[in-house]
C-alpha cells in the first residue's frame, strides 16, 4: 500500500499548463517507415493547440526526422545524452551535438538504460544536468520495478531516484520534466492503474515541492503501457501531466488518439 494521498486537494489542482505527449520511439524504425510514421502524425496534428508533443527517434535519425517535422508544432527529443562535452568518448553523443541539430528534449535514466546499461542515479543526474546546460530539457524518468513495488517500496525508490536528479541540476529543478515509469508496466501491457499512477505523482510533486517554489510547473509524465484505450483516465489525474509512450507511439493512429485525450 502506498497510503493516503500526500495532497488530497489536488482533485482540484487547476494549471493552464499544456500536457506533453511524448514518444519514445527505441530502437524502432527505418528511414522509410520513419518517414510514413511522422507523416501520418503530421496529418493528425496539423491544427494542435492543446498540448505539446514530441518524438524521441534513435539518434542516428534523429536529424532526418527534425528536418521532416521542421515547421510543425512537434519537437524531436533524444532517448539518451553523454556527460561529456565533447573528446574521447566512443559512441556517444553531447547534448551540444544534440542541441546543434535541432534536438529541444533528451530522455535520461529510462529504465532500459538502467537497467542494460547499469546507469546509476547520480549518473543519471549528471546526464540532466549536461542536458539543461546547454538548452536541452532533460525527462528524468524513474520508476520501481516489481519486487520493489511488492516489497512496498515504491516511494522510496522513486524519492531516491529523483533526488539524485535535483540534487544534480541544482536551482533549475523547475526546468526538468519528470517521467514516472513503473518498471513493470514497461512494454508489459500492464499499467498502472490511474489512483496508483496519480498516487506516486503526488508523491513525486510533494518532493519538488521541497526544492523548488515552481513545482506546480513541472511537468510529470506518466508512462508505462499507455495506450489509445486508457490514456483519458490516465490523464485525467490531477498531478498527471502528459505521458511517456514506448508501444503505442509507432502507430500513429494510437498516438493521435493518445495526443487529442492530452487535448481533451
Ligand atoms: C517507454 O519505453 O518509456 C514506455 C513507456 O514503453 P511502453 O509504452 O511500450 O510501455
Amino acid at each position: 500500500m502506498l497510503g493516503r494521498w500526500p495532497h488530497e486537494d489536488r482533485f482540484e489542482r487547476v494549471t493552464d499548463m499544456k500536457k506533453l505527449i511524448a514518444g519514445n520511439w527505441k530502437m524502432n524504425g527505418d528511414t522509410s517507415s520513419n518517414a510514413a510514421l511522422l507523416d501520418a502524425v503530421l496529418l493528425g496534428t496539423a491544427d494542435l493547440t492543446g498540448c505539446d508533443v514530441l518524438v524521441c527517434p534513435p539518434s542516428l535519425y534523429a536529424a532526418a526526422v527534425v528536418a521532416r517535422l521542421n515547421g510543425s508544432a512537434i519537437a524531436v527529443g533524444a532517448q539518451d545524452v553523454s556527460t561529456a562535452e565533447k573528446g574521447a568518448y566512443t559512441g556517444e553523443i553531447s547534448a551540444t551535438m544534440l542541441r546543434d541539430i535541432g534536438v529541444r528534449y533528451a530522455l535520461v535514466g529510462h529504465s532500459e538504460r538502467r537497467q542494460y546499461h547499469h546507469e546509476t542515479d547520480a549518473l543519471v543526474g549528471e546526464k540532466a544536468q549536461a542536458a539543461l546546460s546547454k538548452g536541452i530539457t532533460p525527462i528524468v524518468c524513474v520508476g520501481e520495478t516489481l519486487a520493489e513495488r511488492e516489497a512496498d517500496q515504491t516511494n522510496a525508490v522513486v524519492k531516491r531516484q529523483l533526488a539524485a536528479a535535483i540534487h544534480a541540476v541544482g536551482h533549475c529543478v523547475s526546468e526538468i520534466v519528470v517521467a514516472y515509469e513503473p518498471v513493470w508496466a514497461i512494454g508489459t501491457g500492464q499499467t498502472a492503474t490511474p489512483e496508483q499512477a496519480q498516487m506516486v505523482h503526488a508523491v513525486i510533486r510533494a518532493q519538488l515541492a521541497a526544492a523548488t517554489p515552481n513545482a506546480e510547473k513541472v511537468r510529470i509524465l506518466y508512462g508505462g503501457s499507455m495506450n489509445a484505450a486508457n490514456a483519458a483516465s490516465l490523464l485525467a489525474q490531477p498531478d498527471i501531466d502528459g505521458g511517456l509512450i514506448g508501444g503505442a507511439a509507432l502507430k500513429a493512429e494510437d498516438f493521435l488518439t493518445i495526443i487529442r485525450a492530452a487535448q481533451a
